[in-house]
């Protein structure tokens, strides 16, 4: 029952199952190796440089740390969280957990902002998500609630539908993998590193972390919902950061428990993405 009435958790569990498949062979070819780790991938960001005011919320009733920059509430870096989202116990109710999560239907309506440049990152991210999973996206024409695609200071995005207009916003340096990976958030899905049972799997290195950005590193604490954390963390995940993602000093910021390094992966959605996406919608 509570994964039914609060659908946003329950798609952070729709994760850990599909990280069941995490270790086949296709999805460890599609995570770059060796030398490429110099070229890791950007790492999204809602506002690059700035860390803004920490803040105590709500989320899922659960405690968070979330920033707050030029008015927005900044979770995990990258995700935008409504005002009604942090504030409060009502996170518990049913109310609220119907205004957030799955697109019915599986059919996120969408516009894109005519001053965004290069707007084949997103026709081609859309096509990636249409071509590997079953959500489908319709050009809004009357519809209330959508996405629309518009420039902005990073690559942020809003987390599951949350009613209305919400915006996936991207800087000129935001590429295909990172628009493909706000998709990722628009449609529910959180990072794969805040799992609750992540440090299973990783070392989180808080040493090396880029001051401010701690809590870019917070689990995400789903206790009590059943449904979460089965299987292993998928490390190919788009929605998973890189071992050196906001480091401080060139040093790692997650490692695998054996103290190994793994790089960031934004070419595409892993087997894993596609078997939870799957099981969600
Ligand atoms: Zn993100």
């Amino acid at each position: 029952m509570k994964k039914t009435t609060f659908p946003i958790l329950a798609l952070l569990a729709s994760v850990g199952i599909a990280s069941l498949t995490g270790c086949s062979k296709e999805q460890e070819a599609a995570v770059p190796t060796g030398s490429a780790a110099k070229q890791d991938a950007k790492v999204e960001e809602a506002y690059p440089s700035q860390t803004g005011t920490t803040l105590a919320g709500k989320f899922g009733g659960e405690s968070i740390a979330y920033q707050q920059i030029n008015g927005e509430n900044v979770f995990e870096g990258d995700i935008l969280l409504t005002q009604e989202q942090v504030r409060s116990e009502r996170a518990q109710t049913e109310s609220a957990g119907r205004n957030t999560g799955k697109w019915p239907s599986a059919v996120v309506y969408y516009t894109i902002d005519a001053n965004l440049p290069n707007q084949a990152r997103v026709t081609d991210a859309i096509a990636h998500w249409q071509a590997n999973t079953p959500v489908r996206f319709v050009r809004r024409t009357t519809q209330s609630s959508y996405v629309t695609f518009q420039v902005g200071s990073g690559c942020s995005s809003n987390i599951g539908m949350i009613g209305g207009r919400q915006y996936i916003n991207l800087a000129s340096g935001c590429s295909t993998g990172n628009t493909i990976h706000e998709i990722g958030h628009a449609v529910g899905l959180f990072h794969e590193q805040t799992r609750n049972d992540r440090d299973t799997f990783v070392n989180i290195l808080t040493q090396n972390i880029q001051s401010g950005y701690a809590n870019n590193f917070s689990k995400y604490s789903a206790s009590g919902y059943t449904g979460t954390d089965f299987g292993a963390l998928d490390f190919g995940s788009i929605m998973m950061y890189g071992s050196f993602s906001f480091s401080s000093n060139g040093q790692p910021t997650i490692t695998k428990k054996d103290g190994s390094t793994f790089n960031i992966q934004r070419n595409g959605l892993s087997v894993g993405d596609k078997s939870g996406i799957d099981i969600m919608y």
